[in-house]
């Protein structure tokens, strides 16, 4: 219940109006983000990257709705790549296709990421399309699937989430195609048409997934994306009796969440990934956190009666 509440203060206009105006909103923010501006991520990245854990930068906002606003997320994440490739930093960029002008046009969405691939390519950085809720998901694998071979860039990778019925498919089909996928639980409000309802179906297929995509042959490549002790250690156990090759997988995390575990799994020769958020545009993306779980609403309720 907390979780479809918070879920549904994530898309409306006027609970962000609210909390981004409030500065104890922005503080507690700042435990999942690592800034508003590019200096502030990239501290972040210096500082992981010095502990020997690769960064993947995301650019937040999403659901943009003027054109004229895109071209300003384009520069962002042309800035945002040169910087990765001036400073040698080890990071990746991830970014939401909404936030490119998928709402106004797939058009304009596609033209956008083809600058922004045409820049990654050039510096040779990896790019991730993140996944957003389920009415995007097959305009989002049809768009991945036409600029990764556009491209012939095998540095272009997508996400899927264990919670939808539908992911066992693509997986596979993903599988067969070579491509770089991140697999995640999903963190939008879905039907029960669409998604499993339960945590313990959710992660029964996250388990089943990571599995089947890390058995199948060829140069697929997974991103094991969960803070879930129960996931990193089936996935661990299953690398390690099957022998998968280092190459073809890395974990991945969220900032702020579960630092000495990423620590850990980089201190035991695993490829670790975090994503790392930064900007204005961090309401939608912290009331996410939120929702994931429940001891953070508390930690945000104690911060207000501590003040
Ligand atoms: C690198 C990365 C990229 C992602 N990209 C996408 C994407 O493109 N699309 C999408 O829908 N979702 C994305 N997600 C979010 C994901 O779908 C989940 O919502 C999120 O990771 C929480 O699920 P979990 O696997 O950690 O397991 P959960 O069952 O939610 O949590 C398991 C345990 O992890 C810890 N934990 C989890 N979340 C938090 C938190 N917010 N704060 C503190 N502790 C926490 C707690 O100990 C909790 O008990 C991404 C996640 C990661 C790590």
């Amino acid at each position: 219940m907390l979780r479809q509440i918070l879920l549904y203060l994530s898309r409306a206009g006027w609970a962000r109006n609210v909390a981004v105006n409030w500065r104890l909103a922005q503080r507690v923010a700042r435990r999942f983000v690592a800034g508003e501006t590019l200096e502030d991520a990239v501290r972040v990245v210096r500082e992981l990257n010095g502990r020997g854990i690769l960064a993947t930068l995301d650019c937040l906002g999403e659901s943009v709705k003027n054109v004229e606003d895109t071209q300003v997320v384009v520069n962002a994440y042309q800035t945002t790549l040169n910087r990765i490739h001036t400073e040698k930093l080890q990071s990746s960029v991830s970014l939401k296709l909404t936030h490119l002008g998928l709402d106004i046009s797939e058009d304009l969405c596609i033209a956008n990421l083809r600058h922004i691939l045409g820049t990654a390519k050039q510096n040779g950085i990896q790019l991730t399309i993140d996944m957003e809720d389920s009415s995007y998901t097959d305009t989002t694998l049809r768009i991945y699937r036409t600029l990764r071979d556009e491209y012939e860039f095998d540095n272009v990778g997508t996400v899927i989430q264990a919670y939808l019925r539908r992911s066992e498919a693509d997986m596979q089909q993903l599988a067969a195609e070579g491509a770089h996928v991140r697999l995640c639980k999903g963190a939008y409000l879905e039907p029960p048409e669409v998604a499993f309802a339960h945590k313990s179906e959710v992660d029964a297929n996250f388990i089943k997934l990571t599995r089947q995509f890390l058995s199948a042959n060829g140069t697929s490549y997974l991103a094991i994306a969960t803070h879930d002790e129960k996931m990193i250690s089936a996935a661990e156990e299953f690398i390690e009796q099957n022998q998968v090759p280092a190459d073809r997988y890395e974990f991945q995390m969220l900032y702020g969440i579960r630092a000495e575990r990423q620590a850990d799994l980089a201190a035991k020769g695993f490829k670790m990934r975090v994503y790392v958020p930064f900007g204005e545009a961090w309401y939608p993306y912290f009331m996410r956190r939120l929702a994931e779980r429940p001891a953070n609403v508390w930690f945000f309720i104690r911060s207000i009666f501590q003040r």
